[in-house]
């Protein structure tokens, strides 16, 4: 191949100051055709240049073809501008010992050299071959590529590629940002792995929040410095080498079930708001807000997740009440509650006649009463979610008996119009907890109920398909931004379109998502395209053999209106 693209100078007119590439050279011709370039592009932009040769190629034989392939570089020897040297004259001391700190410090001042007369910067190709021992190299490496960061410097440094196999030219490429490859029409500057790891560190050094970042198979590839801190490590590996080792060192484990920390989970999910906790041994009880987003890849970064953990330890106990206040609190309000029931019920059998006024009042206390009842329930429930002690107690229910029970209360309700789309005779049976269903079905038709203006109309459905349960409650009221459709399952979050206008704790589909959760099935809401919510709870049924019956006007109204 012949290694003097066209292109030859593409790569090496726009070298940011700080730039360290590699190239691996099988012989004389293949690394003038490259240094070349190099050099007469940094003499283009005003860079102070030296080449650094070595046996074969020495510092003569390097004027020499300077000279004969390009006169005006050749010229430019004499003006300082270009200085080609032998390595023993850079890199070793009078006795023949390389110094790296010594060398540094030589760079260091060819630096301010050029600088002071009028140079932007300094431009070196070096010629590393005669420096066999490795622990040296790396050494002098490592440390060149720090301080190429901090000067306006770039540098080209080449190495024989004869005699070294892949893992050395590997290892050798980490050492620096960039490795020139020769291709048909032009050179090219890949990055190196190095180089991707810079880049991420410097964007972690930035965040003060703890940052982890894995890729989709759930290796950890890095994690900010907060990250180590938050779980006592000094380096990556305290965290484990991927998710499953971390969740399981840190006994990590999703509060609200949402997000399993386990990386198939993560990565199918991304972009997902979830709860951790987990335990730390410098901090004890930690617990978690993650984002996890995912990163597109590019030509550096390949696709990862990025987890960013807010730690809300503190926070959560303070805004979500205890989960032990929660129960105490509610379970003291259950016993008089139902006397209350029992009392509104006595009331309403002892009245001769519904048609008398004060059987609307007692109608008006028992639906408070039935609020109140639903708000209990879901404090109740809150505290036993955040006490990780929620029970659910499944037996044979028939889901469709359990919507038309939940239904029940609002089919006097004048306000709204009920448009039932399932068939009434059909059962669907399912291992569910029917308190627990009816506490989410509640939850849902109340919220239909309260966000949708007198005389619209809310639709219910009941949908079988692959043993799957899909119960849909459809309204035309208000509707949830759709940036907040995800959020308003969250605890005691309220939509902005509702939050000044309408009481309520924010509770209901936070609870309701989470009891659908335990349940095998899910809870979530979608918009309406012509306005309005839907929101749809899928649950595990016994069979799929169901049809779904039919829509049709028959359907319509027979559940109950005004
Ligand atoms: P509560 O805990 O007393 O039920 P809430 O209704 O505010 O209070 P959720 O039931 O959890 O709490 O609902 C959260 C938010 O979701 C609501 O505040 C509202 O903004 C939005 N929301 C829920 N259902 C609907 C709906 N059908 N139409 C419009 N907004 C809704
Ligand atoms: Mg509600």
């Amino acid at each position: 191949m012949d290694r003097q693209p066209s292109g030859a100078y593409a790569p090496f007119n726009n070298l940011a100051k700080g730039t360290h590439i590699c190239y691996f050279y099988a012989n004389h011709k293949d690394l003038a055709d490259a240094v070349v370039p190099y050099l007469k592009a940094g003499v283009e932009n005003n860079e102070r240049c030296i080449w650094v040769c070595a046996e074969p190629f020495d510092a003569e034989a390097a004027r020499a073809l300077l000279r004969q392939e390009h006169p005006e570089l050749a010229g430019l020897l004499q003006m300082g501008h270009l200085t080609v040297v032998d390595y023993q004259q850079v890199y070793l001391t009078g006795n023949s010992e390389f110094d790296i700190s010594a060398v540094l410090d030589r760079w260091s001042a060819e630096v301010s050299d050029a600088i002071n007369a009028g140079f932007d910067g300094l431009r070196v190709a070096g010629d590393l071959s005669w420096l066999r021992s490795s622990p040296s190299l790396q050494a002098y490496e490592e440390r060149f590529c720090a301080f190429s960061m901090q000067e306006p410097i770039v540098a080209l440094c080449f190495y024989p590629a004869a005699g070294r196999d892949h893992i050395d030219m590997l290892q050798i490429s980490y050492m620096h940002h960039f490795v020139l490859l020769p291709s048909q029409s032009s050179w090219h500057l890949v990055p190196s792995a190095r180089h991707r790891d810079l880049i991420w560190q410097s964007l972690l050094d930035t965040l003060t929040k703890g940052m982890l970042v894995i890729d989709t198979s759930g290796a950890i590839i890095t994690a900010s410095n907060r990250f180590l801190e938050l779980f006592g490590c000094t380096a990556l590996s305290g965290l484990g080498s991927d998710v499953q080792e971390f969740a399981s060192r840190f006994n990590v484990s999703s509060i609200t079930g949402r997000v399993r920390p386990e990386a198939a989970h993560l990565v199918s999910s991304g972009d997902v708001d979830d709860y951790w906790r987990a335990k730390s041994p410098s901090h004890g009880d930690l617990e978690l807000l993650v984002n996890i987003k995912a990163a597109k890849p590019n030509a550096i970064i390949p696709e990862v997740l990025l987890l960013i953990f807010h730690d809300i330890t503190g926070l959560r106990t303070r805004d979500t009440i205890d989960g032990n206040f929660l129960q105490v609190v509610s379970h003291e309000l259950k016993n008089p509650i139902q006397t209350m029931r029992a009392i509104i019920n006595l009331m309403k059998s002892s009245l001769p006649d519904p048609e008398i006024p004060v059987y609307k009042y007692i109608q008006l206390a028992d639906s408070c009463l039935s609020r109140i009842t639903g708000i209990v329930e879901d404090l109740l429930s809150t505290g036993q979610i955040n006490k990780d002690t929620t029970v659910i107690n499944p037996v044979l229910a028939d889901l469709k008996t359990l919507l038309v029970e939940a239904l029940e209360p609002y089919l006097t309700n004048p306000r709204h119009m009920f448009i039932r789309r399932f068939d009434k005779q059909r059962s669907v049976p399912a291992i569910v907890d029917p308190v627990r269903i009816h506490q989410i079905l509640a939850n849902v038709i109340n919220n239909a109920v309260k966000y949708t203006p007198p005389g619209k109309r809310i639709w219910v459905d009941l949908l079988i398909s692959d043993g799957t349960a899909l119960l849909v409650v459809e309204d035309e009221g208000i509707g949830i931004a759709p940036s907040e459709l995800e959020r308003v399952f969250d605890q005691f979050y309220r939509g902005s379109k509702t939050r000044d206008k309408f009481s309520g704790v924010g509770l209901g589909l936070y609870v309701s998502r989470f009891l659908a959760r335990m349940h095998g099935g899910d809870l979530w809401a979608e918009t309406r395209p012509q306005g309005g919510t839907v929101i749809k709870l899928s649950l595990p049924v016994l069979t799929d053999n169901l049809e779904n019956p039919q829509e049709g006007e028959g359907m319509k109204c027979a559940c109950s209106r005004d």
